[in-house]
């Protein structure tokens, strides 16, 4: 009896190893579960008798989701990491090396080491249902494929799609999979076991690359393939950052796809990798990111219906993310010329991710234009994302009231107004929840739910639920002014706004943000955002918490110049591009500009760690990195600031003070933490 696999031999002499893993819901790949499969195919290679194994999944939530996260956070150094990983490749060698075919058979997510144990097969056979996704996204985790990926993926489809897929991590709906030929066939559920009887019975050749494809992975190919893909991953990321794709290609260029030496390389390339910080910080927010899934419960009801109300550049967006999930939506604003552009988006939307027109056409079905608001009355939830303003909020929320059905769920988008102010107007005040999403909605994956005084707890763990539903990370905020993400967000923008006031180019405000690892500076991200936007947030928050919002703001705002939307801001857009400025980015200091925007950030985190916006620093961390992209291989602001040292920044805050101002005068949360972490060092010592 086997703990985590189940073996069956049919009366066709066909094995079928089944994998379940024992008390989890997903499979993933640890020692005990590679060990257990090294010995049964230990028994399978001498088995004279069998003409075929066909390996599966017993999970309803997939094949296999890659190896086990936990066991790297144990690994003490590269060494122990190098054992781990060339164990788990001679198990897949041996799976390769058997006497007859192996067939894996998918059904949802083969994903990380799932998709290597699967390439180490004869064949690939799965449905092409939504949920089956195919990739090696290692990378995301600071890491490359070790047990054979890098090797046997060039291998089977040749370099430009397999380092494609490798150095960016992405996954691929089953159908594109198949098209690219790492799966053999991708079928409807109900062919999909005629399938495999097919390939049981008629044993056809094994995939393999085409002459170009081939030719990409020769010794004298590699180095000029291999010099053109490194400038582009360095157009998209910095090696000091994220040192993983770099290496990835690095290996492929120096040992190809046909030299045995060429896993032992990968081993040794990732047993390094698997030790770095980068690598810690970034399964660190892995878990942040199973911490923000953990806080949906599980609710009874599963809305159906969304009825968005405001068609704008929020509205439009969140409306066309739920139809993309699969929800019915109607849209609501107040002509039908405001909801036509959203439309139009929503097309592009769906063509983008879901590349079948019949899927495309049904996402459009499901999506209505409805300038009566009929949905109102039909909706499981309704979500609010009109103008920013009170009083246009309170009436529309009166007359939805009247209308809705008693047990829908009441949300507004609002970024900045209370609840408790909006909710004033509601009969039943407990009713209504903030759903706050980010801009683009498609790209940031957070959604913060505020509860206000008022919200009840069932409605809150509803909103929580749906959010989770749609596939987005729902993360519970306190209704405070500015919640979470805009509060420890906005220091950071204005204070590269009072740098650009100092005639600091705005090109060397974003240069100095992007080395320390953000997706995009300040200045071009307040562009992006809209500076009108900002600038009522901006006046929101010095309402409550003092401080002065830069003049050259309100003067853009004047000048009408919005940001990227009006092709003007603090840069100028051409066909919604950035103009930049050539800039000698030496003749500037820019690790005191870095350090006085990220400084901002940090404090403010503080604050609100101290004033309990959220229950715990992990929650600040994965707000800031899953809605606004803070550099994820730093693991979140209050991560970082643990990392370099609580006390360390906190001089360097009280230094800044002395020469720049109070802005910067460290929040008294500095001192909670700098005492416990050195009541953990005495207890440790
Ligand atoms: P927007 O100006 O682009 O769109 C607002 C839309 O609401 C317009 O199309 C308008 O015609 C429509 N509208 C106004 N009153 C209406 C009414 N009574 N009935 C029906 N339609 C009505 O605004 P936006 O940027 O999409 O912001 C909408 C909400 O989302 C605001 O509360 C804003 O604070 C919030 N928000 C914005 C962002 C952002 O980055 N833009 C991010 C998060 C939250």
């Amino acid at each position: 009896m086997h703990k985590h696999w189940g073996l069956v031999k049919d009366t066709n002499a066909v094995a079928w190893l089944t994998l379940d893993k024992q008390n989890t819901s997903v499979n993933s790949l640890n020692k005990e579960v590679l060990e257990e499969l090294s010995a049964i195919l230990s028994i399978l290679h001498e088995d004279k008798t069998l003409r075929t194994l066909v390996i599966t999944s017993a999970k309803k939530t997939g094949f296999i989701a890659g190896a086990d996260i936990s066991q790297f956070e144990h690994l003490e150094n590269s060494d122990e990491a190098m054992q781990l990983i060339r164990q788990g490749q001679l198990i897949f060698e041996k799976l390769s090396q058997l006497p007859f075919p192996s067939i894996a058979l998918i059904r949802g997510f083969c994903l990380g080491g799932g998709l290597e144990l699967a390439l180490a097969c004869t064949y690939r056979i799965a449905n092409d249902d939504i949920k089956t996704r195919i990739g090696l996204p290692e990378v995301l985790l600071g890491i490359h494929p070790g047990w054979g990926g890098t090797v046997r993926l060039p291998r089977l489809i040749g370099a430009p799609q397999a380092l494609d897929l490798i150095l960016s991590g992405k996954t691929l709906p089953a159908v594109k999979a198949a098209k690219l030929g790492i799966l053999d066939e991708a079928v409807p559920e109900r062919q999909l076991m005629n399938a495999v009887d097919y390939y049981i019975k008629k044993t056809p050749p094994p995939h393999t690359t085409n002459i170009f494809q081939r030719f990409t992975n020769q010794n004298g190919i590699r180095p000029l393939l291999g010099k053109w893909v490194n400038y582009q991953l360095e157009k998209k990321i910095r090696r000091d950052q994220y040192p993983a794709p770099f290496k990835a290609l690095e290996t492929w260029v120096k040992n190809g796809v046909d030299n045995p030496q060429a896993f032992v390389e990968e081993a040794r390339s990732l047993s390094e990798l698997i030790v770095t910080d980068t690598s810690r910080n970034l399964v660190h927010v892995f878990h942040l990111q199973e911490l923000l899934k953990s806080q949906a419960k599980k609710v009874d009801v599963k809305p159906q219906h969304v009825h968005v109300i405001g068609a704008g550049a929020m509205g439009g967006d969140i409306a066309a993310w739920c139809a993309l999930r699969g929800l019915t939506v109607t849209l609501q604003d107040r002509e039908a010329r405001f909801i036509a552009p959203a439309i139009g988006r929503a097309y592009d939307l769906f063509s983008k991710r879901l590349k079948i027109s019949s899927e495309i056409q049904a996402a459009m079905d499901r999506l209505t234009p409805d300038i009566q608001g009929k949905g109102v009355s039909r909706a499981d939830i309704i979500i609010e994302a009109i103008f920013e303003n009170l009083e246009a909020k309170q009436n529309l929320f009166q007359s939805i009231e009247q209308h809705c059905k008693p047990s829908a769920l009441l949300a507004s988008n609002t970024s900045s107004i209370p609840l408790d102010e909006i909710n004033q107007v509601l009969q039943q005040p407990e009713r209504l929840v903030g759903i706050h999403f980010f801009n683009p909605v498609a790209m940031m994956k957070l959604v913060e739910v505020i509860h206000g005084e008022k919200t009840s707890e069932d409605v809150l763990n509803q909103a929580l639920a749906f959010v989770k539903q749609i596939d987005r990370l729902p993360l519970s905020v306190e209704s405070h002014p500015g919640f979470l993400v805009n509060r420890v967000l906005m220091p950071y923008l204005i204070e590269s706004i009072l740098l650009l006031e100092e005639k600091i180019p705005a090109e060397v405000i974003d240069e100095a943000a992007i080395r320390f690892g953000m997706p995009m500076g300040p200045i071009e991200l307040g562009d992006t955002v809209g500076l009108d936007i900002c600038l009522s947030v901006a006046k929101n928050l010095t309402h409550y918490f003092g401080g002065t919002v830069p003049k050259i703001l309100e003067e853009k705002i004047n000048h009408k110049q919005l940001g990227k939307k009006s092709k003007q801001g603090f840069y100028r857009y051409q066909n919604g591009k950035k103009i930049s400025r050539k800039t000698n980015f030496d003749d500037y200091d820019l690790e005191t500009i870095q350090s006085r925007l990220i400084l901002r950030m940090l404090n403010e985190a503080v604050a609100c760690l101290r004033e309990k916006i959220v229950a715990t620093p992990q929650e600040i961390d994965a707000g800031m990195i899953f809605g606004t992209g803070f550099a994820p291989f730093r693991g979140g602001p209050l991560h970082y600031a643990e990392n370099t040292g609580y006390k360390k920044i906190r001089d360097k805050l009280f230094h800044y003070e002395q020469t720049l101002g109070p802005r910067f005068t460290p929040d008294e949360g500095w001192n909670n933490l700098i005492s416990s972490s050195q009541e953990e060092e005495t207890a440790a010592a």
